[in-house]
C-alpha cells in the first residue's frame, strides 16, 4: 500500500471516530458497552402469523437454537476494502447505550412547537410501548387517529401492524411503536426532510435508551431517516442493515400494504427474518 493511500485510509478512520463521537455526544451518552457474544438460546414459540395460518411454529426444534441461519442475510454499511488497520478501520460499533429513560426524552419534547407541525397537531404523539422492548417499530408520523388519541399506529395502519406483530408470536405490549415525527403533518402529507431532521433526534434518543435489538422501519420516511441508503424501500426491505450497532429491517409501510394487499406476502418474508434473529438471541439478563 503506498503512502497516499495509507494517509486516506488514516484520515477515513479519524473522519469516521469523529462522526461517532459527535454522535454519542449529542445523545449525550455517557458509557458505550461492550457488545457481548450472542450465545445460543431457545427460541420462544410462535403462534398464528398473519398471512399464512399454515407456517405456525410449536416449540422450537434443536436446529432452532443455533445462531441465526446462514441463509439471513445480516448486511451492515457496505464491505470495506482490506486494510492495513484490519478491524480498526472497520468499526463495528457496540449499540449505543444512554443513561437517560423515555420520560426524560419526552419531557424535552414536551409541548413542542420547535418546528411548523406544531400549528396543526391536537397533541404530541410519543413512542408507545415496552421501555425494555427488543424490538421496536418505527413508522413516519402520525394521521388523524393517533392525532386524537396521542398514541402512534392506532387507525387502520396500526390495526394491522397488530396483526404483523401477533404473526411473527408477540404482542403489542411486547414492542415499543414510534414514528420520525411525532406531530401530524397537515392533510397526512410526508414530513418535509426539515421537519423530520428536526424531530428525529428524540426518536435517536429513545432508540439509545432502550436499545431494542431489531428496529423495524416501515416504508421510506423511516428508512431514510434511520439509513443512509440508496434507493426506496423496494429495493433495500428484506435485508438486515446497521444503525449503531442495532439490526434494522427496512420493510413496506402498513398503509401500503392497505393500498397494496399483494405486497403482505414479502412483509411476511421480512418478518420472519426478524422473528428467526430474536428467536436466536440470549434472553436479556437485565
Ligand atoms: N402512519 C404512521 O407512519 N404512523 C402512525 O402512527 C400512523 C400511521
Amino acid at each position: 500500500m503506498n503512502s497516499d493511500a495509507t494517509a486516506n485510509e488514516l484520515l477515513d478512520v479519524l473522519k469516521e471516530s469523529r462522526e461517532y463521537a459527535q454522535y454519542f455526544g449529542e445523545l449525550g451518552v455517557e458509557t458505550i458497552a461492550l457488545s457481548s457474544d450472542h450465545a445460543a438460546e431457545p427460541s420462544r414459540p410462535l403462534p398464528e402469523t398473519f398471512l399464512e395460518p399454515s407456517t405456525q411454529r410449536g416449540k422450537p426444534s434443536g436446529a432452532e437454537t443455533s445462531r441465526p441461519s446462514p441463509g439471513t442475510p445480516i448486511v451492515s454499511d457496505p464491505p470495506q476494502p482490506a486494510s492495513l488497520f484490519g478491524e480498526l478501520a472497520t468499526p463495528q460499533p457496540a449499540p449505543v447505550r444512554s443513561m437517560e429513560r423515555l420520560e426524560d426524552v419526552w419531557r424535552d419534547i414536551g409541548d413542542c412547537t420547535r418546528c411548523g407541525l406544531c400549528e396543526g397537531r391536537t397533541q404530541v404523539v410519543n413512542t408507545f410501548g415496552n421501555h425494555k422492548a427488543r424490538l421496536m417499530f418505527v413508522g413516519e408520523a402520525p394521521g388523524a387517529d393517533e392525532d386524537a388519541q396521542g398514541k402512534p399506529f392506532v387507525g387502520r395502519a396500526g390495526q394491522l401492524l397488530t396483526k404483523i406483530i401477533e404473526a411473527i408470536g408477540m404482542k403489542r405490549e411486547d414492542v415499543l411503536i414510534g414514528n420520525v415525527n411525532r406531530c401530524r403533518p397537515p392533510g397526512n402529507r410526508q414530513p418535509t426532510l426539515e421537519e423530520a431532521a428536526i424531530c428525529r433526534p428524540f426518536l435517536f434518543r429513545e432508540i439509545a435508551a432502550v436499545q431494542p435489538d431489531v428496529i423495524v422501519v416501515m416504508g421510506n420516511t423511516a428508512l431514510q431517516n434511520l439509513l443512509e441508503v440508496r434507493g426506496g424501500i423496494t429495493r433495500v426491505r428484506g435485508t438486515f442493515r446497521d444503525f449503531r450497532g442495532i439490526k434494522v429491517m427496512p420493510t413496506f409501510h402498513p398503509a401500503y400494504l392497505l393500498r397494496d394487499p399483494s405486497k403482505k406476502r414479502e412483509t411476511w418474508e421480512d418478518l420472519k427474518k426478524v422473528r428467526d434473529y430474536l428467536d436466536n438471541l440470549p434472553p436479556r439478563t437485565e
